[in-house]
């Protein structure tokens, strides 16, 4: 008998039970399927480098087809779980329902960006989780740039050359960082809008940034980028976004046209759906095995799982958790198919090394015990990530990138239309512009 086991979200942890159990299951035993609602895996520690334009923003996703080779992979969300009859529901892409079998299901779904109901964040902010949301900073600077220099009005110009990140967690600092980067260097190009200045504020509610790192290369990091004139505002929070202004808690309204909401992220709201107990922040509750509670066959693991950390607590939503939490799942279904291990292990993992990329070379970061900031961080941080990406070719075509930025200077093509093929209707071309209209 083949067993039926369904992986719902191919990202860090998705990605890598399915490769495991590829490796582990003999092909006879078992039918895998991986469903993911895109054809590739996002490297999200590269994300910010994507928005800056030192690395290819197709450099920083691998094809799952390229990940996994024997998997069925199955464009869709997973979007009903019936666990009594062993069941869940796909939504594929085509809008077809299919209600599929199941012996054991994975479910790795991952997380989206925390919301908080400040009047205008829906309308006026940018989330920073996907590559469509690095690709829209990069355009949308590039824009900013532009429309500054060539204005003649000083408060336009003014709201137009402030950008305020919400969020000082790693991807929000990273993000800043290295859009504050490519924007001072792409500067030169813009001599009015030079002269006027650059404003980047970030702001952070709780009254240090980095929880993820110890205190004293958080420390180093606020000093390195108020070194660069960034403004760091902390225990401050956002009050209310408009089109050309951000309020902040200290009272004052910040003229901003680019809003970034980095503050962090919540378990991917669909898992009400599927029938899983859940924790008070929506996360699947799992034991040390990876099993969900009170469910022999389904497993949770990643940013939506509550997955008990060694240290006490629970595991941070970060790749390096996920991964290692796939191999544990990957080896816990292989024993409960009666394959590798007679009984299940647990997750014993403990994050080892941390690191957070400044830009400019420098960044900061922790391996055991000991701390490094600067130079020595980063090249290190870039040695970690590069030996993580998934593929050799993703590898090769990386360091390409990095060697290529070195001698050339930044790419300021604003690429925004991509994705909005222009309109055949000539009548629509002259009214509207080449292109269709987002939405
Ligand atoms: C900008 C940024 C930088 C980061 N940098 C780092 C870093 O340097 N180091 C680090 O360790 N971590 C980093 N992280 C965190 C890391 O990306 C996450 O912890 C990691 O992606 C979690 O893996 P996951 O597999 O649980 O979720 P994800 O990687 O988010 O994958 C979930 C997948 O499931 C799919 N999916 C969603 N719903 C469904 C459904 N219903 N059915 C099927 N598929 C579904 C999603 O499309 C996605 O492909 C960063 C995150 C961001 C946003």
């Amino acid at each position: 008998m083949a067993w039926n086991i369904v992986i719902a979200g191919g990202g860090f942890a998705g990605a890598t039970v399915t490769r495991v159990l590829e490796a582990m299951l003999p092909r006879q035993s078992a039918r895998l399927s991986l469903v993911n609602d895109v054809n590739f895996l996002l490297y999200t520690p590269f994300l910010p480098e994507a928005a800056a334009g030192t690395l290819e923003p197709r450099h920083v996703v691998t094809p799952l087809r390229e990940i996994v080779k024997r998997a069925n992979l199955r464009l869709g969300v997973v979007d009903a779980h019936d666990p009594e009859a062993g069941t869940v529901g796909i939504t594929g892409h085509n809008g077809e329902h299919e209600t599929v079998n199941y012996d054991h299901l994975v479910l790795a779904p991952g997380s989206v960006s925390r919301f908080l109901p400040i009047p205008g964040l829906s309308e006026h902010a940018v989330g920073f989780k996907s590559l469509a949301d690095a690709i829209y900073l990069r355009n949308r600077v590039i824009e900013t740039l532009e429309v500054a220099n060539a204005t003649e009005d000083p408060e336009l110009r003014g709201q137009l050359l402030t950008y305020v990140f919400v969020g000082g967690g790693y991807a929000g600092l990273e993000a800043l960082a290295e859009l504050q980067d490519f924007a001072a260097d792409a500067m030169q190009h813009y001599p009015r809008a030079r002269l006027h200045g650059m404003r980047w504020v970030l702001i952070e509610a709780a009254e240090r940034v980095l929880p993820e790192i110890d205190r004293s290369l958080a420390t180093y990091a606020v000093k390195e980028l108020r070194g660069r004139g960034i403004d760091v505002r902390l225990e401050t929070t956002l009050e209310g976004v408009t089109a050309s202004s951000a309020t902040i808690s200290t009272g004052e309204t910040l003229p901003a046209r680019t809003v970034v909401w980095t503050a962090g992220v919540v378990p991917n709201p669909g898992l009400k759906k599927l029938r899983v107990p859940l924790d008070e922040r929506g996360k699947v509750k799992v034991d040390s095995f990876l099993r969900v509670e009170g469910m022999e066959n389904v497993w949770a693991l990643g940013d939506c799982a509550a997955v008990p950390d060694p240290a006490g607590g629970f595991c941070p939503p970060t790749a390096q958790h996920a991964v290692r939490q796939a191999r544990v799942a990957a080896i816990n279904v292989a024993s409960a198919v009666g394959i590798g291990v007679d009984s299940p292990v647990e997750f014993e993992y403990r994050g080892k090394a941390s690191f957070v990329n400044l830009g400019r070379y420098k960044a900061v970061g922790r391996v055991g015990h000991r701390r490094f900031h600067g130079f020595p961080a980063w090249w290190m941080a870039r040695s970690y990530h590069m030996s993580q990406i998934p593929g050799l070719s993703r590898k090769i075509r990386a360091v390409i990138d990095w060697t290529a930025s070195l001698p050339f200077r930044r790419d300021l093509s604003e690429l925004g239309s991509i994705g909005r093929p222009g309109v055949l209707d000539p009548e629509r071309y002259e009214q509207g512009g080449s292109h269709r209209p987002l939405g």
